[in-house]
């Protein structure tokens, strides 16, 4: 913008200031606004059209009739008005009646005006409006006075929100439909439906305030934004120095290219020469790059946007101090997450009461973030693509993960078709509680352990709810991942005892601390606990309890003195090799002996276990059998280093099947091993907790299960319509020489024999 448009702007500004500050009605200052700007840019006629109930709605004009005002009506994409709502896009044309998409509106006497120039009026990056000018003779409107139209329009978008005039995306259950329906699909991480309003993990800014009151004050706000989001960048890049490689840097690379880039700082000192505050003038600058970028086809180029659309929030959030996650500002209403990816501990910060879903751009099924929405029964979608631009805040959704799709902003029939669908569901699942009174015992007889995993204080009441045998693996790092510093000896010991305490005479398995790899806590020292090249590989669960041996000691206590008077049941993650199960129970032992030196009751019984995670410790179980009271496989930590395929990694979460040959033989010498040594054995990863790979399990000799607590109820049906006698004979012969496809054989198989599926 030159200085010229940019006093031009500004002296609109001004007089718009001036009308906004003003006591009069909505009404009053739109006609107004639309009296100002005609006048300044010489223009016989200047109309705003705003978006109520749906349409586009004639709501203030100069030079056109006024009996048109509030008659005048444009659906979306209807006519030049309805064009630029809907593509949010600007026109400028010499010759309006010869434009494709004119719709001629008899009422507004509009045929006097030949040329015809029009901005959206942008709320959360939708089209809330129209701001149009028109003239008689025929020309194009210059770039400038473009660009003071589309500032103009800004301001605007604060008048009509203030005033409550237009629809507001999510404006509450009168909310209207402001564009399409959208249907996305994704990838199925946990089943399940929910409706809900869109949250931003990471929300977008909402301006309150457009023009400033002292614009050196402004610009003094974006240098100093400036500085704080380059220190930001340049901490980055120089953290991601070490270990990082191409891809990563690459990216932080452009990020601080972008960040230092003399024309972004320019432009937005522009917009704040022409009357803006420091971030109407950062999004207005935002605005216009995003207009621009549509324009070019380009994916490499669109990437780039999505990194300055990154910057560009950075610098807004700095400035305008609203730095916060959603959950730190709290869910209002029922809600769907909408997140490029997320940490466990960061899901674990929402209000389980109002999180509905979860949609991830990335993701992947043994993640721990998906492993604790499972374990709070969060319906999580993941894998979807461009989801930030289709979504804005507020939308209306619903998430429907079992047919892998989501629907944006939907039709009623669309509602109606869900409503029926959940009810339907709803209705299985409570089949599937109906169930908690059964036993799980295959046709044949044989008696199959199901209990649940856990990791929160209220997952206790699954236990309850599904009729478990008990709790197979209390993950109990989650209390570290949902408490800001590390939790303290009696934090733990009471929670222990609540869940020991719910439990009953139901059996209960703590699994000590399994931190690092995806679950970095922020409280331990960065050296110790960050950048690592390989975290799900590196100084993580039993490797880091064992050298960080303080935190481990106040855990066995914490844990002993729980189960004073009963039977404590603990195991080990990630043992690697005998001699770490060794220091890990010594360690408890010592703790042992020094309570009870100290008088303090103990547990009656102490059962110590390792979990199998690592395969190298599959070829010393000769060794590591006869110390052990129990062992439990973990398939998700196993999977991921059979296979050497990163468990986080979103393209390899489909790549490789729980039912191939290589686990299932893996897992079938491992169990066949524990039985002949008299050692109990269970399967405590997800796996166990989808109905043909626990079918599969029973056949490999399996008959402890810990799974998820959605699972239990079609685990059981499985079971019991199940003939474990006959599923072992077929496993042995499809492991003697395995088909191309294993899993489609066993559904083959579970189908010819009835074996329920859920
Ligand atoms: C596993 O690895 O299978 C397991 C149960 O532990 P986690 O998922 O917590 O790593
Ligand atoms: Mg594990």
């Amino acid at each position: 913008m030159t200085l010229s448009a940019a006093a031009s702007a500004r002296e609109i500004l001004t007089r718009l200031h001036d009308v906004m500050a003003s006591r009069s009605a909505a009404q009053a200052k739109l006609n107004s606004v639309v009296n100002i700007i005609g006048e300044a840019l010489h223009s016989e006629v200047c109309s705003i059209y705003l978006l109520r109930e749906g349409v586009l709605e004639l709501f203030a004009t100069r030079g056109l009739a006024q009996e048109a005002v509030h008659v005048t009506k444009l659906a979306l994409g209807e006519g030049l008005v309805g064009t630029i709502a809907e593509d949010v896009e600007t026109l400028n044309l010499d010759e309006a009646a010869a434009h494709p998409d004119f719709a001629y509106r008899p009422e507004t006497g509009e045929e006097a005006f030949h040329s015809f120039a029009g901005v959206p009026i942008i709320r959360k990056e939708r089209a809330v409006g129209v701001l149009a000018v028109q003239h008689a003779e025929s020309r194009k409107y210059e770039g400038v006075e473009i660009e003071a139209l589309q500032t103009v329009a800004m301001v605007l978008s604060e008048l009509i929100a203030n005033a409550g005039l237009v629809d507001e995306a999510g404006g509450g259950s009168a909310r209207v439909q402001s564009t399409a329906t959208a249907r996305v699909t994704g990838f199925k991480l946990v089943d399940g439906m929910a409706v809900g309003a869109a949250v931003f993990h990471q929300p977008r800014i909402t301006i309150e305030h457009t023009v400033a009151e002292d614009t050196e004050a402004e610009r003094h706000r974006v240098y100093a934004a400036f500085d704080k989001m380059r220190e930001q960048i340049d901490r980055m890049t120089s953290q991601a120095e070490f270990g990082v490689g191409g891809e990563h840097e690459e990216i932080l690379e452009t990020y601080k290219m972008f960040a230092y880039d003399e024309g972004w700082g320019r432009r937005i000192n522009e917009a704040i020469d022409s009357g803006l505050t420091a971030e109407a003038a950062i999004e207005r600058v935002q605005q216009r790059t995003r207009m621009r970028m549509r324009e070019i086809d380009d994916p490499l180029l669109r990437d780039r946007m999505h990194d300055l659309e990154d910057l560009s929030n950075r610098l807004l959030r700095i400035v305008s101090g609203q730095l916060g996650t959603a959950a730190q500002m709290g869910l209002r209403q029922d809600s769907i997450l909408i997140a490029r990816n997320l940490g466990p501990a960061e899901l674990l910060e929402y209000d389980r009461r109002r999180l509905k879903g979860v949609v991830l751009e990335e993701g992947s099924l043994t993640a721990h973030v998906t492993i604790v929405a499972r374990a709070m029964g969060v319906p999580v979608l993941g894998r979807v693509k461009d989801i930030r631009r289709l979504i804005a805040e507020g939308d209306r959704l619903l998430l429907d993960v079992s047919e892998d799709t989501l629907v944006i902003r939907p039709t009623s029939a669309m509602e109606e078709a869900f409503e029926a669908k959940l009810l339907v569901t709803q209705k299985r699942r409570a089949a599937f509680a109906a169930l908690k009174g059964e036993v799980p015992v295959t046709k044949d007889g044989q008696r199959i352990t199901v209990m649940v995993n856990a990791g929160l204080r209220d997952d206790v009441a699954a236990l309850d709810l599904t009729g478990a045998d008990g709790i197979g693996l209390f993950r109990t790092e989650f209390q570290f991942l949902i408490s800001a510093t590390l939790p303290q000896r009696e934090g733990q010991r009471r929670l222990y005892r609540d869940v020991l305490d719910a439990a009953g005479d139901r059996p209960v398995t703590f699994r000590t601390v399994d931190i690092g790899g995806d679950k970095a806590l922020p409280y331990l020292d960065h050296d110790e606990n960050g950048d690592e090249e390989n975290p799900a590989m590196g100084w993580r669960a039993l490797r880091l309890a064992l050298d960080r041996e303080g935190l481990m000691k106040v855990q066995a206590r914490a844990l002993l003195e729980a189960a004073a008077g009963r039977t404590l049941s603990v195991m080990f993650p990630m043992v690697s090799e005998p001699w770490e199960f060794d220091e890990a129970r010594t360690l408890f032992e010592s703790q042992r002996t020094w309570l009870e030196a100290r008088g303090h009751k103990l547990p009656l019984h102490v059962r110590y276990g390792a979990m199998l995670e690592v395969p190298a410790l599959a070829e010393v179980l000769d060794i590591l059998l006869p110390k052990l009271d129990f062992l439990s496989i973990g398939t998700n930590d196993l999977t991921q280093f059979l296979f050497a395929a990163d468990r986080a990694h979103p393209r390899l979460a489909v790549r490789y099947d729980w039912l191939s040959p290589s686990i299932l033989r893996f897992l079938r010498r491992v169990t066949a091993e524990a039985n002949a040594a008299g050692v109990p054995i269970a399967v405590c990863g997800e796996m166990g907790g989808r109905p043909l790979e626990a079918m599969a399990l029973i056949g490999l000799g399996i008959d402890r299960l810990s799974i998820t607590p959605a699972a239990v109820g079609p685990i059981k049906a499985m079971v019991r319509s199940l003939d474990r006698a006959a599923v072992t004979q077929a496993m042995a012969q499809l492991l003697a020489k395995p088909p191309a496809n294993l899993r489609s054989a066993l559904r083959d198989w579970a189908e010819a024999q009835q074996v329920e599926l859920a």
